[in-house]
């Protein structure tokens, strides 16, 4: 089922909840998407199902936030590069220090900006914004 269409945030939300049933330390989710077409939402859903209590937003000050997860003894790096530009050093962000560890879970908001700078395996999600508040969502396994 790689891809669905959601009629609202909450089925956007489900979608990445059973997504989190399959997911396991090391796995690295690079979401890609327009602004407003349900990213952030998408990774709230995800949180929440893997048991995350505090709130969940995007970083778009600090570039990540790190949340604890434990049902699966990981921690989850919530990346957001939507303010850096295509070419732009990524080292400083510290993307490879975590992304692939095993005891880690790593998405990315706006993962155009990695550029050529690509994990070996991931998880691809491309949001599409259809109309109000319909959005086309694409899961692949690459
Ligand atoms: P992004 O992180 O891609 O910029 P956000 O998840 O922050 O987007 O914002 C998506 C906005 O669209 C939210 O205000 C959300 O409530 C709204 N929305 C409406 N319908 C949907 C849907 N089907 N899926 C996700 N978000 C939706
Ligand atoms: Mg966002």
């Amino acid at each position: 089922m790689p891809t669905t269409l959601t009629n609202n945030p909450e089925e956007t939300q489900a979608l990445a909840a059973t997504l989190a049933t399959s997911l396991k330390g090391g796995d690295i989710i690079l979401l890609y998407g327009d602004l407003g077409s349900g990213k952030t939402c998408f990774v709230q859903g995800l949180a929440k199902a893997l048991g995350v209590t505090e709130t969940v937003r995007s970083p778009s000050f600090t570039f990540v936030w790190e949340h604890r997860l434990p049902s699966l003894q990981c921690t989850m790096y919530h990346f957001d590069l939507y303010r850096l530009h295509y070419g732009d050093d990524l080292t400083p962000i510290g993307l490879s220090d975590v992304w692939g560890e095993p005891m880690t879970i790593t998405v990315v908001e706006w993962a155009d900006r990695l550029g050529e700078y690509m994990p070996e395996h991931f998880i691809q999600i491309d949001f599409e914004y259809l109309r109000d508040s319909k959005r086309k969502i694409t899961i692949q396994k690459k």
